[in-house]
This record gives structure tokens, C-alpha cells and sequence, in this order.
């Protein structure tokens, strides 16, 4: 008799068996009906098409491409968009399911989704690119995959704020006259109706998440690690936008950059790393390798086992596996990638203690920034622009009656530093800020509650389906 069920296979593959796996780990600490449990875990939709791509030469080629929408219990769904060839559209479906646990997580009211086309973007002239992005959105608008309330791409792996202005681009030529236009995607230039802040919101989101797990002395003390991201020495894969500005944010409250890890090989400087430089070097020569005074490492992968303290895989999936895992010698591993570590991993990661802060929570700090940039472009306003003038008089006539009533007058230094004109990048760091620290502890406190969940990924996914589960539920079905 065919009965639904969840297979356990003994050899997890792909990403989207990882995902489900993680899920079905977690749902068993939920109790919720199977049924809801399955309509939460499944994707919704999926647009699977292909579209020719005209080379130079006359030749014609056909690139594949998808959008999936894995949950619809919040509208608009959201979800970066992909350039690799290696994507597939299982990938995509596994990714728009990290969206929709991602974005219930931080609380930003969207269901989740992802878009790919694969494609090297490598291989490509500007030109070609951006006439694959526009012919890429136009297929997707053509089935209403894209629309300020219906799916708002962002950016992810191989794609950028230029890709973004391409997709705002078409979207409003298609949409004349269309007032929300702009909110069709986010992650655009500040100039195109970007907010400042979305680029590195993704790696300033890591930062927040470490320093947050760092804070709790009873569990660093349980690692060996003392409070604080001072002196913590971290590994880092990918020097991508990820990886790049979490190992910025990280080095600026103290952490030492030990080792940088790109496609080419690695570089190992014990003595800490400046990721500019890096970047620069790289830039210049074509290759992180040769990078002066540290020591080069052929093999890229093998940084990933060096001795340090925090581990960043910011590049791609399944890079911790059971091959591996049992020589990490990190305490604790920050998800920046999506999906870098594999069940068998997490799983010996658990046993051995080491601290895993999952992707589902840590790199959410992308779609969190891009769900303000979407309420500036509705609102058509820059955030701060109209009370923070206002702020600043009324910060500066407490200031005054305090004067007033000490007899005492502030210095000019004083002045500037309690009385502040606060501008986006402020706001949006400091909702930023607040929304990784509430998420870290809502989900700290589902395993302070449940220990037998036993990690905090599975903590997250716990708190996750609940969350989605609570608007199912509220919602009802339709018809
Ligand atoms: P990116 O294209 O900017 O950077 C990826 C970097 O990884 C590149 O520098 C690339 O050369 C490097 N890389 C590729 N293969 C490698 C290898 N084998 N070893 C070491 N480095 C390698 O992409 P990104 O936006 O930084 O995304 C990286 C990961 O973070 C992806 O998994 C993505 O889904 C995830 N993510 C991105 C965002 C975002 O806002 N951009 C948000 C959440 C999650």
C-alpha cells in the first residue's frame, strides 16, 4: 500500500533531501497534523521554461531557467535569484523553502521563493547578460511570477544590484503608470530605489548573529570560548559578497581573519587577514594565491580544517559533509552560505558539541534589509526623512531643560554625541540589528524549553513550522 511518508535515505544527496531532512528532524518535536505538517513542507509552485540566447557568432543557445514559491501563507513571497550553471530546479526548490522558514523566522511577513537560470555568468558579455535578465523577468511576469504583491526577487549567488535594476527595469516598461512598480524587487542600486544598507545586509546580519551566541557566557563556557567576538579567530569560504562583508563586520568588533578560502585555493596568515586587501590583491592578480606575507593553501577546501574558532562557509552548499566533518576543528560554524552543511554533518557536528548557527536564521539578514527596502518603495519615502529633523530638536531641548535643571552645560562633544540626525543607513542597521537578536533568542528559547531538540537548527525549524503553522491555521483552506 502506497502510504505517504517520509523516507529516511541513508546518503542524503541534494540539497532539497538535505532541507527535508532538517524539516522532517524538526517535526517531529512539533505537533502538529500530519497533513499541515505536509502542505508546509511542500512547494507550492514552480515555473520551469527555457528561452534562447543569441551569441556573437550567429550560434543560438537555449538556457534554462525557474522560479519556485514554495509557501503562499504570506503574500508577496520572496526570494533571491541565481546564476550557475550547476542549479537545478530542485535546487530552487529547496532554497525557496529556506526562504519561507527564513523569512517566518525574522518575522518579515512574506512566503518564500527562489529563481535561478543556469548560467554561467562568467561566460557572458555584459550585453548578453542583461538581455537574459530582461527576457528572464518578462517570462516571469508573463505568468505573474513577479509583482510588488505577488513574488519579489533579490539578489543571490552570481547576481547583483545591476541584475536588480535590469528586473525594476522591465518589470515597470511592463507595468506602466504602475505606482508600486519599484517593489517588484529589492536589492536594487540606492539610486534605482535601493535602501543603503541592502549590500552588506546579508554578511552585517552574520556579525549580529555571532556577536549574539557570543554574548551567553554559560554557552561559550560549554565550547571553551570566552564572551565577545574579541580575538576569535575565523575561517572564511567565499569572498563574495557573503563572505567578503562578514569577515569585514567581524574583524570591526575584533575577530581575527585567519584564513580567506576562494575557488583558486587559500591563504592562512595567523596573524589576521584584511579582506580589502585580500579583495584588491585578488583583483589585481586574478588569484588570492601569492597574497603577501600569508601562507598559500593549494587545496581550497582544506582551509575549511584549520584550527580556529569560527568557521564561515559563505560560498556554496554542501561543502561540510561527512567526509570532512569529523576534522572541523572550529567550535563554532556560522551559516553564511545557503545549505553548506549536510545532515551527516550536522549530525556529527551535534555529537562532537560544536556550535552550528544554521543558514535558515544566520544569513537572513539579506531578505530582512530587503523587506525594508519594499516598504520604502511603497511608501515612497526614504526612511528618516520626515521626523528626524524633528527627533533631533526634541533630543535637543531635553538636552536644554537638563541643563536647566543641573546647572550644568554639556560640552560641544557631548552635544554631537547625545543629539544625533539619524539617517537611513542607521535606521535600517538598527532594525537590522534588533530583528537578529530577537530571532537568536526566540530560538535559543525553543531549545532552552525543549533540550531534547538538541541544536539550534533544529530549534529554528521548530520555530519555524510553528510559525507558519499558527497562519495556516488562522487562515483556514480554501475554498
Ligand atoms: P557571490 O557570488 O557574491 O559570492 C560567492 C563567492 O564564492 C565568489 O567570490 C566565488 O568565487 C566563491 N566561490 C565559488 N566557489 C568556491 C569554492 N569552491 N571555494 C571557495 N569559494 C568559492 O554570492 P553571495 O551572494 O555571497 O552568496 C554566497 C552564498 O550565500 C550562497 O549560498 C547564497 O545563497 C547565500 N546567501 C546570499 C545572500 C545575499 O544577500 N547575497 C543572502 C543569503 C544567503
Amino acid at each position: 500500500m502506497a502510504v505517504s511518508q517520509t523516507v529516511d535515505r541513508p546518503h542524503p544527496r541534494t540539497l532539497e533531501d538535505n532541507v527535508n531532512a532538517y524539516f522532517d528532524r524538526a517535526a517531529k518535536f512539533c505537533t502538529h497534523a500530519p497533513g499541515l505538517l505536509d502542505q508546509i513542507r511542500i512547494c507550492n509552485s514552480v515555473y520551469s521554461f527555457a528561452f534562447p540566447v543569441r551569441h556573437a557568432d550567429g550560434t543560438i543557445e537555449v538556457v534554462h531557467a525557474w522560479r519556485a514559491e514554495h509557501s503562499h501563507h504570506k503574500l508577496p513571497t520572496k526570494g533571491g535569484i541565481r546564476y550557475s550553471p550547476q542549479v537545478d530546479e530542485s535546487e530552487v526548490k529547496a532554497l525557496a523553502a529556506l526562504m519561507t522558514y527564513k523569512c517566518a523566522l525574522v518575522d518579515v511577513p512574506f512566503g518564500g521563493a527562489k529563481g535561478a537560470v543556469q548560467i554561467d555568468p562568467s561566460r557572458y558579455t555584459v550585453e548578453q547578460l542583461e538581455r537574459i535578465t530582461r527576457r528572464y523577468t518578462h517570462e516571469l511576469d508573463r505568468k505573474q511570477f513577479i509583482g510588488p504583491g505577488i513574488d519579489v526577487p533579490a539578489p543571490d549567488y552570481g547576481t547583483g544590484e545591476r541584475e536588480m535594476a535590469w528586473i525594476a527595469d522591465t518589470y515597470g516598461q511592463l507595468h506602466t503608470g504602475e505606482l508600486e512598480a519599484l517593489a517588484c524587487v529589492t536589492g536594487k542600486p540606492v539610486t534605482e530605489g535601493g535602501i543603503h544598507g541592502r549590500r552588506e545586509a546579508t554578511g552585517r546580519g552574520l556579525m549580529y548573529a555571532l556577536c549574539e551566541a557570543c554574548r551567553s557566557a554559560d554557552d561559550m563556557r560549554a565550547l571553551g570560548l570566552s564572551t565577545g567576538l574579541d580575538g576569535k579567530r575565523l575561517v572564511v569560504q567565499g569572498l563574495g559578497n557573503v563572505g567578503y562583508h562578514t569577515a569585514k563586520f567581524c574583524r570591526m568588533q575584533g575577530a581575527i581573519i585567519v584564513a580567506l578560502a576562494e575557488r583558486e585555493g587559500a591563504i592562512y596568515d595567523p596573524r589576521g587577514l584584511n579582506e580589502d586587501d585580500v579583495f584588491n590583491y585578488r583583483k589585481r592578480t586574478g588569484s588570492i594565491l601569492g597574497y603577501p606575507g600569508a601562507t598559500d593553501i593549494l587545496r581550497s577546501a582544506d582551509a575549511l580544517e584549520l584550527d580556529c574558532d569560527v568557521l564561515v562557509p559563505a560560498a556554496l552548499e554542501n561543502v561540510l559533509t561527512s567526509e570532512n566533518a569529523a576534522r572541523i576543528k572550529a567550535k563554532i560554524v556560522l551559516e553564511g552560505a545557503n545549505g553548506p552543511t549536510t545532515p551527516e554533518a550536522d549530525e556529527t557536528f551535534r555529537m562532537r558539541g560544536i556550535m552550528v548557527i544554521p543558514d535558515v536564521y544566520a544569513n537572513a539578514g539579506g531578505v530582512t534589509v530587503s523587506y525594508f527596502e519594499w516598504l520604502k518603495n511603497l511608501s515612497h519615502v526614504r526612511l528618516g526623512r520626515m521626523d528626524r529633523r524633528r527627533q533631533a530638536a526634541t533630543e535637543m531641548r531635553m538636552l536644554q531643560a537638563i541643563e536647566l535643571a543641573t546647572g550644568r552645560t554639556f560640552s560641544e562633544e557631548e552635544r554631537h554625541s547625545l543629539v544625533k540626525v539619524t539617517d537611513e543607513l542607521a535606521i535600517v542597521n538598527s532594525g537590522l540589528e534588533d530583528t537578529m537578536i530577537v530571532a537568536y533568542q526566540e530560538i535559543r528559547d525553543a531549545l532552552r524549553r525543549q533540550p531534547e531538540i538538541g541544536d539550534l537548527r533544529t530549534a529554528a525549524f521548530v520555530t519555524a513550522i510553528n510559525k507558519v503553522a499558527i497562519v495556516y491555521e488562522e487562515l483556514g483552506i480554501f475554498p
